[in-house]
């Protein structure tokens, strides 16, 4: 089954990085391959006519006096359909927390954007069994308050933080269980409902053919490997 693969290409790449690989995206055939590219701000407006794109971070205010933010209004004029939210390194860095989380997938709703929300849990918390339990507080508190209408207008990553950036992986039994965990825990909530679960965690040209094989996981959220035209092609291809 074609995978959906979502490129979070965080604070890397300088302009001429980004310049040249968008030339490369461009004479590119990606089939049809579903692919969604989320450089940072800046350079949102060179991806628009070459693939689906997507922000990074939305603010949890609407417009007005907040200085360096971005919020959902603007991102909706810019045609910006796709926002990742709750990635682990903001979790981690700019300490967001699961309200403010909860926040921002509202705004994005209201303005008709597709929320990426990540979820995940740190190799302790994989290693003492709490993967579910941690994961399980993650969407209660991300999703309060979302109801049926608007819960399969978001797409949920499963990151293991641990997984991150570290070219470690959990086995692909793992991954099928935690997906499938996530998959049946929104059903019990949300009235059978079909979400779409990626898996993220260093997803890359060398070990895509054997995740492609975990029936459970819709598509990838790539870090990395999102930003090397190689790497990522090689990886929309797997899905052809
Ligand atoms: C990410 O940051 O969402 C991610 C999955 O990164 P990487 O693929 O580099 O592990």
């Amino acid at each position: 089954m074609t995978k959906i693969i979502i490129g979070n290409q965080k604070m890397y790449m300088d302009k001429e990085d980004v310049l040249s690989f968008v030339n490369d995206i461009k004479s590119y055939d990606k089939g049809s391959v579903p692919v969604i590219l989320c450089p940072t701000f800046v350079y949102l407006d060179y991806y628009k006519d070459v693939c689906k794109v997507g922000a990074q971070n939305v603010s949890i205010n609407d417009n007005g006096s907040y200085t360096g933010e971005v919020s959902a209004s603007q991102l909706s004029s810019l045609g910006i359909n796709y926002c990742i939210v709750g990635h682990s390194e903001r979790r981690n860095f700019q300490k967001e927390t699961d309200d403010e989380i909860n926040k921002k997938i509202k705004k994005l709703l209201e303005k008709d954007i597709v929320p990426i929300l990540c979820v995940g849990e740190k190799k302790e918390e994989r290693d003492n069994n709490l993967t579910e339990i941690i994961i399980k507080k993650e969407l209660e508190q991300d999703l309060k308050d979302i109801t049926r209408d608007n819960i399969d207008k978001i797409i949920i990553a499963y990151e293991p933080i641990w997984a991150i950036g570290t070219g470690l992986t959990p086995t692909n039994s793992e991954i099928d269980e935690t997906i499938t965990f996530i998959k049946n825990y929104l059903k019990t909530i949300y009235n059978d409902v079909n979400v779409t679960v990626l898996y993220g965690g260093s997803v890359s040209e060398k070990n895509v053919d054997e995740l492609n094989s975990i029936a459970s996981v819709d598509g990838y959220l790539i870090g990395g490997a999102s930003t090397k035209f190689a790497s990522l092609s090689y990886i929309i291809d797997s899905q052809k």
